[in-house]
């Protein structure tokens, strides 16, 4: 199949300025050519989309597939079946709503595993992912109760070997307490940095990268110390962990929208007291140290955390508006949910920009994103590798209400 894009405006998601009266060619799955102007030749099938804007597909670098995104999250673990039906459910969700990849970090039962394999070999249709399995938590630790704990250097070394075993593309390991787990803070450091480095060694031994779940300051420098890849959240950076996250080159993926829509949501009565007294403890921190580390030069990639309560699968337009807050203009966030997450994810070479040879998932916009970004809860259409996705989920209808 040979396709011909005609007559758009690109934002091709390198950060350039969009190219007006743009063209693409699409052969099979792929882009196999971008320009501007006239285009002549034999098509299969030839889209004119004037008046309209392309973008590449979104990447969320952090998803939950197998969390509802429920006020409380405490009840009874549903059975690997339900959380099956489920998780190919949100993966449609992300998919229907722009996000054409995403990257999970901390599944139940390896069922984000086999989900993955059930999207790649066409038999459901869903945003493409890289999975995690399970988180790999000291005992008692943050998210222990859907991951592999493990305490002391050799312990940690085998349950990455674990995950590695049962197909995980990545391995998550927790430095800090979280905002959902009852009992654990935010800035308590957990596993340490001997037990970390055993993990990332495992990782990096199978060619796999590392990224942590990391709150506080101390956990925060652990795993930088420890040689972690990218750190997920950072409520607490100080000027020694900026500086060693810019020297190392290390991502952040500040997922604002879990703190956030769970203090927005926080009067609904929906959650549990403990999980909206210590996002509300840490909101404005968060801010702040995400603002510094924009300003200091940190690697920004865009992820959720959807899954959890009120943090819809789909969400990352979210997240998107949020990053404003910290001082990204409209284009570098455009470009952070693109360009940047597929450099974070490790998936750069095939995907997160227009351009000849990548997999060809875009979106047709009805406006200009880099002038209103809203228009990206409102897409006109998903393609994903050269096809148009046939869509059923859309935008919670009170979004609005989350981003006040
Ligand atoms: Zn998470």
């Amino acid at each position: 199949m040979k396709k011909l894009f005609k007559n758009f405006t690109l934002i091709d998601g390198n950060g350039n300025e969009p190219v007006k009266n743009a063209f693409m060619v699409i052969e099979g799955e792929k882009i196999s050519e971008v320009g501007a102007g006239e285009y002549g030749g034999e098509f299969d099938e030839v889209v004119d989309l004037a008046g309209k804007y392309v973008m590449p597909g979104l990447i969320n670098a952090h998803v939950h597939i197998t969390m509802e995104p429920k006020g409380d999250q405490s009840g009874a673990q549903a059975s690997d079946a339900v959380l099956a039906f489920n998780s190919a459910r949100n993966a449609k969700a992300h998919l229907d709503m722009g996000t054409t990849f995403i990257r999970d970090m901390g599944g139940t039962n390896f069922v984000d595993i086999d989900l993955r394999d059930a999207i790649n070999n066409k038999l459901i249709e869903g945003a493409q992912m890289l999975v995690s399995g399970k988180v790999v938590t000291m005992t008692g630790g943050h998210g222990w109760s859907m991951g592999r704990q493990a305490d002391g250097p050799d312990e940690v070394r085998k349950a990455a070997r674990e995950q590695f075993r049962a197909g995980a593309d990545i391995l998550k390991v927790m430095a800090t307490g979280g905002v959902m787990t009852k009992g654990v803070e935010p800035g308590s450091p957990q596993l340490s940095e001997e037990e970390l480095r055993a993990g990332i060694e495992e990782a990096h031994k199978v060619g796999a990268k590392t990224t942590t779940h990391a709150q506080g300051n101390t956990g925060i420098k652990n795993a930088l110390r420890a040689g972690i890849d990218c750190i997920e959240h950072a409520f607490y950076l100080d000027e020694e962990a900026l500086d060693l996250m810019t020297k190392n080159g290390t991502w952040l993926v500040p997922t604002l929208a879990a703190v956030h829509l769970i203090v927005v949501n926080g009067k609904t009565g929906a959650m549990p007291e403990y999980v909206v007294k210590k996002a509300e403890g840490a909101v404005n921190d968060h801010l702040d140290s995400i603002t510094r580390a924009h300003k200091a030069g940190v690697k920004i990639a865009c992820g959720t955390d959807s899954g959890t309560p009120f943090n819809y699968h789909g969400s990352l337009p979210i997240e998107m508006m949020l990053l404003k807050k910290i001082g990204m203009s409209n284009m570098e966030i455009l470009t952070c949910a693109t360009k940047s997450s597929a450099e974070c994810t490790g998936i750069e070479k095939n995907y997160g920009t227009i351009e000849e040879g990548k997999f060809a998932d875009f979106l047709v916009l009805k406006d200009n994103p880099v002038e209103n970004m809203e228009t990206i809860f409102d897409i006109e259409d998903v393609y994903k590798l050269g096809n148009k996705v046939e869509r059923k989920f859309n935008h919670p209808a009170n979004v609005k209400e989350y981003l006040v």
